[in-house]
């Protein structure tokens, strides 16, 4: 028995697998304190989870359409108009089981053996894996921390061949926190307006999260003219803490929705009904909430980016939005090996985070600051005394 050629081309989730690892020494008594996988640790807001409850009550368990309800595809236009300046009717929306399978499906749905799909590097863990699975090929667009982890027009110039099918842009970036402002947009939709085939995944699913001034910029907003080829993700696992539930949303021209939906309808058929009922509440309810989530994000990030630049031989900049930080540790690194090594002595003493590798980085780990101020300080601690 073997698995197929496909799935030998992929490694299973590195973010995934620590966190499944430090569940499994939870359970076998150990105290480690996970700052592996990205998930806010507040509550769901009470409204989300009254719907969810509604919905149940009312028996709303039944098969919805592929694509999500017509009610919360109207909602996540809303949220697109509202939040992220994209205007487009719910037909241009497809809801699924979260946005990992949005990008999933759309990826899958559109590239075949031998085309390119260009993703800045360091990346979201799933992205080149995806891309590897379609049969597609990954070219890497290194940034550095010294210039934000920001791609250039020249980098993107130099990097398109007639094989680029897609840009995959994550503002604010995970691992690295970056953000791309309207006028770097601007300037990588200007190189783009001269590739007509080259599509663009916008991941902005961190959007709600961002700790500097002004409003979330986003390519198909800033570049209307290049909206018809532009995909962009969103969801509510991050903005109303509800991964659980499994809701992503993707918004784009209409034969990629459809296509997409043709793809879903073979996989996982709708995405949870009564998640999508609770999406609704989440999307159309009070938002008011989140600046205090952020207020207490950005308080986490200036103690932890303090910490870490405190511990000998470790350093990293400070992130503009989501909730990570990427940390050099590249003066330890040959005491361990690499980085992966590097990761398990830390997991030995009490601390789960992922390596720099699983991201296209090099000699460094990404911790999660999406944990409280007690467990941060817990984690840096142990943090330095096993690299002491
Ligand atoms: N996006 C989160 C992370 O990077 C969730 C886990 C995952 O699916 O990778 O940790």
């Amino acid at each position: 028995m073997t698995i197929s050629q496909a799935l030998e081309r992929i490694a299973p989730s590195r973010t995934t697998a620590m966190t499944d690892r430090a569940f499994e020494l939870r359970a076998a008594g150990r105290d480690i304190v996970s700052l592996s996988v990205g998930e806010p640790d507040f509550a769901t807001p009470p409204h989300v989870i009254a719907a969810a409850h509604a919905a149940l009550d009312a028996g709303d368990t039944r098969y919805t359409a592929v694509p999500g309800t017509q009610r919360l595809r109207e909602a996540a236009a809303l949220h697109y108009a509202r939040d992220l300046g994209i205007a487009l009717p719910a037909s241009q929306v497809i809801v699924s089981a979260g946005g990992k399978q949005a990008i999933f499906h759309a990826l899958l749905a559109t590239l075949d053996p031998g085309d390119e799909v260009l993703i800045p590097a360091p990346w979201w863990v799933s992205y080149p894996e995806i891309v590897r699975f379609a049969g597609a090929e990954v070219v890497p667009l290194h940034t550095e921390a010294a210039s934000g982890y920001r791609i250039t027009p020249t980098q993107l110039e130099a990097a398109i061949s007639p094989r680029t099918r897609w840009l995959l842009i994550n503002s604010p970036g995970n691992p690295t926190g970056s953000i791309y402002s309207a006028q770097d947009l601007a300037a990588l939709g200007a190189v783009l307006a001269r590739h007509p085939r080259v599509m663009v995944l916008s991941d902005d699913i961190y959007a709600p999260l961002r700790y500097l001034p002004g409003r979330h910029a986003t390519l198909a907003a800033v570049c209307p003219d290049l909206a018809d080829r532009v995909l962009t993700v969103s969801g509510v696992s991050k903005s109303h803490a509800m991964m659980g539930f499994r809701i992503g949303l993707a918004a784009g021209p209409e034969w990629l929705v459809k296509a997409m939906a043709r793809l879903q309808s073979h996989s996982s058929g709708n995405p949870c009904s009564i998640s999508q009922a609770a999406a609704v509440a989440a999307l159309e309810g009070p938002q008011d909430f989140l600046p205090g989530w952020c207020e207490t994000y950005r308080a986490r990030r200036d103690m932890v980016v303090a910490a870490i630049n405190a511990i000998p031989g470790l350093s990293c900049p400070v992130p503009d939005g989501a909730f990570y930080c990427m940390i050099d540790a590249s003066p330890h690194i040959a005491r361990f090996g690499d980085d992966e090594a590097l990761c398990l002595h830390l997991l030995e003493h009490g601390v789960a985070v992922v390596a720099a590798s699983a991201f296209g980085g090099k000699d460094g780990f990404r911790i999660s600051f999406a944990a409280s101020e007690a467990q941060l300080a817990e984690a840096v601690r142990r943090i330095a005394a096993a690299l002491g």
